[in-house]
């Protein structure tokens, strides 16, 4: 648009060069010839010596300032020919000369330059007529003669601001045009860097999965080119699969995930077979393009090499898991041999030993439930919980741990309490059913219960089970310190203790909530808290709940495990929480121990499998 102007000024210029050297011309050929229209020799030498500068304007200065000044150039030029014009038209009878219509190409060449320019013209004009009619008397006919001439002036006029206007919001939307385009390839630019400058594959799919954009990280990490890559659907590039080394299918590969359901996802248990054929694991963040109307178009993964990590993690649990094995039996036998040094039955100590033997004890006992932790810890790690299912009456199963942990509670002087009944008063408990394994669920309450005495001070402990046709869910309810919202994302993860005097002080491994997570989950349901500092939490599970059908059904078929029982011994397995079968379970390994002491006041938290 800028050089469309600047040919229309350079195209107005030559015009009026032409023009003035024209009436130049004219005015010398009229006087050569003596032309008897020469009356006013005056006025006809002023307008030629006019001519006459805009032709030398036009030849000298008009060729150094057009190149830099252009449109001022022009427009020297322009006021220079038309007062030359507006003479000539003087001079020639006014509105009745025969050159009028050169005074129209200076209305349209006004429009150019703009609508100030433009309404000065078209200004001068009006005020030229106003001036002949008032010369005239009004007369009618004049009036009449030239009413349509000044139509096509006003239309010239018209036809001038028109061109103007139009070429302004061209050059307007030009300007915007030219500079968004700027900015898009400077943000393109940044974004390449970026991208290029990434320690993590990138990689853009579109609603073809076909691979869009594919970065340096990207092409390092799967051995293709950039080139090769490209439009290449992603399934072919990646080439993932599960750890186990199983093909992704429909239903767990996580780009189809976040397709169907249009929310990120991260995984970090998918393996990616690389172009040389090498296996490594993958950490992949997999996020959603959504158009305007929310609908996926699009994918961008962002992923890294996390197979030493991996493997560095596999060799600390498998150390943790052999040390934790190994230590497990001196320690329970240690535990015994106390028990029965501080049994009067079995020996005699003097006071002040017994009280020291019991301090052992207490400390032993502690350390075994460490290492029972870690084992079960590790053993979830390895996705090798595994658990009999089995219907369970959770009412029954919350009232026998209530009662077992009455006396811890006492020890601390809290109340615990179990609150089946939906009806005060008339009190008939309702009876849910769960698909469950019994000494696991019991693991979890005792665990939260535990929890809820450990980190209480004074109030009490209330244990509720509330249900619908489809779920159970069983609240542990306590009036202790509570626990801050920044911690309670973190709960649930392993090793995580909130860091407080009060927890500086109560013993704990922080792996009790992690395992209570893992086990609700192997039996399809999950777990959260609600808490508020200083007034109490409420930790929460809720079970998928069987009809009284599914019960039956599962009855059946645990009898029919129990009797076939070299099928599958010990019950039926359950997938774990990751979908994958986790192979048949084995029977609970006796510890060696000795005979239980009167005061054992230490449950057991995990059974070992
Ligand atoms: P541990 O009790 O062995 O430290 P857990 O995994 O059982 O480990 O609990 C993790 C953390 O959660 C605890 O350290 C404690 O800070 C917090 N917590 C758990 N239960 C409660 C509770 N009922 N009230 C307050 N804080 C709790």
């Amino acid at each position: 648009m800028v050089e469309q102007r600047e040919r229309s000024l350079i195209i107005l210029a030559r015009i009026q060069a032409v023009i003035d050297g024209l009436i130049v011309l004219g005015v010398f050929s009229a006087y050569i010839w003596g032309h008897n229209l020469l009356d006013d020799i005056g006025a006809w030498l002023a307008v030629a010596l006019i001519a006459a500068i805009g032709l030398v304007y036009f030849l000298t200065i008009h060729q150094v300032l057009g190149r830099r000044k252009l449109a001022l150039s022009v427009l020297i030029l322009t006021l220079v020919t038309a007062t030359c014009v507006a003479l000539l038209i003087a001079t020639t009878d006014g509105l009745d000369s025969p050159y009028y219509s050169l005074w129209l190409l200076a209305i349209i060449a006004a429009g150019i330059f703009g609508t100030t320019e433009t309404v000065v013209v078209l200004s001068a004009t009006i005020a030229y007529y106003v001036y002949a009619l008032i010369d005239e008397g009004f007369h009618a006919p004049y009036i009449r003669d030239h009413i349509i001439q000044l139509v096509i002036t006003l239309a010239a006029a018209g036809l001038a601001e028109w061109v103007h206007s139009r070429g302004r919001r061209l050059l307007t939307t030009n300007n915007k045009l030219a500079s968004l385009s700027g900015q898009l390839s400077e943000e393109q630019l940044k974004a390449q860097a970026l991208m290029n400058n990434m320690a993590e594959g990138v990689m853009i799919v579109d609603a073809n999965r076909q691979i869009q954009l594919f970065n340096h990280a990207a092409q390092q990490l799967t051995g293709w080119d950039e080139s090769s890559a490209q439009h290449l659907n992603y399934n072919l590039v990646l080439q993932l699969h599960t750890v186990d080394d199983h093909e992704i299918t429909e239903t767990n590969d996580p780009f189809i995930t976040i397709w169907n359901n249009n929310q990120p996802v991260s995984r970090d248990d998918l393996v990616m077979t690389t172009q040389a054929g090498h296996k490594i694991t993958l950490n992949l963040s997999i996020s959603p393009i959504a158009d305007n109307n929310g609908g996926v178009t699009g994918a961008i993964a962002l992923f890294r090499d996390i197979s030493r990590e991996k493997e560095i993690e596999r060799q600390k649990d498998e150390f943790v898991s052999t040390a934790s094995h190994e230590m497990r039996t001196p320690v329970a036998a240690i535990e015994g041999y106390i028990s029965l040094a501080t049994n009067p039955n079995v020996a005699t100590v003097d006071d002040r030993a017994k009280k020291y033997l019991d301090k052992a004890h207490e400390t032993i006992g502690h350390l075994g439930e460490l290492f029972r932790d870690l084992l079960s810890v590790t053993k979830a790690e390895e996705n090798s919980l595994t658990a009999k299912i089995e219907p369970v009456n959770v009412g029954q199963l919350l009232q026998s741990t209530v009662d077992d942990m009455q006396f811890t509670a006492q020890k601390k002087s809290l109340t615990l309490v179990l609150q089946t009944a939906t009806t005060v008063g008339k009190a008939i408990s309702p009876i849910y059913f769960v698909a469950a394994s019994p000494e696991r669920l019991r693991e979890v309450v005792m665990n939260l219960i535990d929890n809820a005495i450990k980190y209480t001070t004074e109030g009490g402990i209330k244990v509720m089970m509330t249900g619908d046709a489809k779920e159970v869910t069983v609240s542990i309810i306590d009036t202790g310190s509570g626990i801050a919202a920044e911690d309670m994302p973190h709960l649930f993860q392993k090793f995580y203790r909130v860091d407080s005097t009060a927890t500086r002080t109560i013993g704990g491994t922080g792996l009790g909530l992690y395992l209570c997570r893992r086990l609700i989950e192997l039996f399809n349901g999950r777990i959260w808290v609600e808490s508020k500092p200083g007034e109490g939490s409420s930790f929460n599970f809720s079970l998928p709940r069987l009809s009284d059908d599914e019960v039956k059904q599962l009855e059946q078929q645990v009898a029919a495990t129990n009797n076939g029982g070299a099928a599958q011994p010990g019950g039926i397995v359950v997938p774990n929480a990751e979908g994958a079968v986790t192979g048949p379970a084995i029977a609970p390994k006796p510890i060696p121990m000795p005979i239980p002491s009167d005061h054992e006041s230490t449950y057991k938290r995990y059974q070992i499998t």
